[in-house]
């Protein structure tokens, strides 16, 4: 029987990874390869030939059973759905007519049936690096989906994103990325089973149509296990790589109502998923449509705020606490929009970054602020905060030495204010040029100190001019010790021979404090609230009559 079935079923049925298996209509194994045997774990060492398939542990008590004894017995063909534990894949049992005593029996995993469907993507509709569908045939498949049978209920979009992908990038180069974004389809395909599919959308972001209904497990699940999944380490080149992935979900009926939404939606979500932490979930609520229009209305408004001079720099003073005495001020920008009112730079400058207008922004407050510090009474510095962003282009350099060759302001005037986030991206880079700025006798201020993860260790990479200690180690909030931890900057900077400043200082009992701890400057509200250039002639003769 056997040597029958092999010359029936071709020469590489018993080397083949689906399972093909002959019996009788009553059940009787007459043939199975090893890899029937092993999906239905039967054991090929025992003599399971003559034996009844159906009176195996894995079927007779499966609820597929007694659908299998009715296929078994009808000449026409039939398909039949094995779940067995949950992390087991499903299995496929195909059944067919052989002749009228027996019937032949092909099993497939999930794998498999994927594997099947992918290579028949068209070339057009496939990414030809992960052998995955393309952005057509998702549009096709969302153009084309209609709910079904009952089961079919729903259909949800799951995008995902890599968080630390350009990380990837810039360190190991394209093609080890080319070879990460592999190895990320294959962990996402070993979650999804047919009919659902992948796709690239080009860049480090995957889409799966998920359909709603058809399995135990719901989009959400998915979404976990492929966070999990993705955090696991991989292997590129002989190098580890960890990064992770966010993703965003929109479903049909739960807050989408139109299939056109659904690709939207979830980008809406993964974008919420996004700002939050590394490696979160995001569900489309209606409310991220609100917000979206809210950002896209603020960022129209945005790229004509420059022109229509709608920006303006406030600023705010920084005393010396040893002496008492003035040192300077800090610029802050504030949007002043005829409909909006007084917009923080909390809410917008992310949204110049993220549009990059940060950088014709950015060029206007380095202008302005040393032009306006040219027009006070007074040798006095000006702190003017640069974003990450402006590191990027490598125009810093070029751009602050022509702005102080044009308003004529002596550079030990002018103090650069950078957070860590400008260290982090590309550090090489980014001291390179801190040095050419150095060079040109700025100074550069470590800006929101305390509130990063290394920042210890970068104090040590470059000779900053001042440390900005955060505000909420002022405030005690930091941290439960932030007095000790307060008093080990402190002491730090005195270590390293860098002026410490304490920013948001609003009491007095802040301020004495600070002194009695050995801060050598303060900022906040305590000495003044932000002003305007008009406002700092008046301030600064007040300061001389009633120095601290
Ligand atoms: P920052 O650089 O840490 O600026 C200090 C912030 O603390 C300012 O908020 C200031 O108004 C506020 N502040 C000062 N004293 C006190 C106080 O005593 N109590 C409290 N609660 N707050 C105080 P602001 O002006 O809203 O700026 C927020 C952030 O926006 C800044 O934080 C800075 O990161 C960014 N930013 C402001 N202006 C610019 C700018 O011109 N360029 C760039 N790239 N970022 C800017
Ligand atoms: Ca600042
Ligand atoms: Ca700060």
């Amino acid at each position: 029987m056997p040597n029958e079935v092999a010359h029936i079923l071709g020469e590489t049925a018993h080397l083949s990874s689906l399972g093909f298996g002959v019996v009788t209509t009553d059940g009787i194994i007459n043939y199975a390869n090893p890899a029937f045997c092993d999906m239905f774990l039967i054991s090929t060492s025992e003599t399971y030939i003559g034996q009844s398939l159906l009176a195996f542990p894995l079927v007779c008590y499966n609820s597929s059973f007694t659908e299998l004894q009715l296929a078994l017995d009808c000449p026409d063909p039939a398909v039949i759905q094995f779940h067995f534990d949950r992390d087991i894949d499903p299995l496929t049992l195909e059944i067919a007519e052989l002749n009228a005593g027996s019937r032949m029996l092909v099993a497939k995993r999930k794998q498999q049936l994927l594997i099947e469907s992918i290579s028949s993507i068209s070339p057009n509709q496939r990414d030809h690096l992960t052998g995955l569908g393309n952005r057509m045939l998702l549009d096709e498949i969302l153009e084309n989906w209609q709910p079904g049978s009952p089961e079919v209920s729903s259909l949800a979009v799951i995008m995902i994103d890599l968080d630390r992908f350009k990380k990837v990038i810039e360190a190991l180069g394209h093609r080890a990325g080319d070879k990460l974004l592999k190895l990320v389809a294959k962990r996402i395909l070993s979650v999804v089973q047919e009919p659902d599919t992948v796709v690239r959308m080009g860049g480090d972001v995957f889409v799966i149509a998920y359909t709603i209904g058809l399995k135990s497990m719901g989009a959400e699940w998915v979404a976990r296990r492929i966070v999990e999944l993705i955090s696991r380490p991989f292997l590129v080149d002989g190098q580890q790589v960890n990064i992770s992935a966010s993703i965003g979900i929109a479903a049909l009926n739960h807050g989408t109502n139109t299939i056109t939404d659904l690709l939207k939606h979830a980008e809406f979500a993964l974008y919420k998923a996004k700002g939050t932490r590394k490696g979160t979930i995001r569900f489309f609520e209606p409310e991220l449509a609100l917000q979206a229009m809210k950002r896209y209305s603020l960022e129209i408004d945005l790229r004509s705020a420059l022109l229509l001079k709608e920006f303006i720099l406030l600023y705010q003073p920084q005393v010396n606490m040893t002496d008492g005495s003035l040192q300077g001020f800090e610029a802050l920008i504030r949007w002043q929009n005829p409909a909006r009112g007084l917009i923080s730079p909390l809410d917008f400058i992310p949204l110049t970054e993220d549009t990059g207008e940060i950088h014709t922004i950015g060029e206007w407050i380095l202008h302005t602020a040393c032009q306006e510090a040219m027009s006070w009474d007074g040798n006095f510095s000006v702190g003017v905060n640069v974003s990450p962003i402006q590191f990027e282009s490598e125009g810093i350099v070029d751009i602050v030495s022509s702005v102080l060759a044009s308003t004529g302001l002596p550079p030990n005037r002018l103090e650069l204010e950078i957070t860590e986030g400008v260290l982090i991206k590309d550090f090489a880079n980014v001291l390179k040029q801190l040095w050419a700025l150095k060079s040109l006798g700025v100074g550069i201020a470590m800006d929101d100190f305390g509130t990063g993860y290394s920042s210890l260790s970068y104090l040590n990479s470059f000779p900053f001019s001042k440390i900005k200690i955060d505000q909420s180690f002022v405030r005690g909030e930091s941290y439960p010790k932030s007095r000790a931890l307060l008093q080990a900057i402190i002491s730090l900077g005195a270590n390293l021979d860098i002026v410490t400043i304490a920013e948001g200082v609003e009491t007095q009992e802040q301020y004495d404090q600070l002194a009695a701890d050995g801060c050598l400057g303060a900022q906040g509200y305590l000495i003044s609230v932000p002003m305007p250039t008009s406002s700092i002639r008046d301030f600064i003769s007040d300061f001389k009559k009633n120095p601290r």
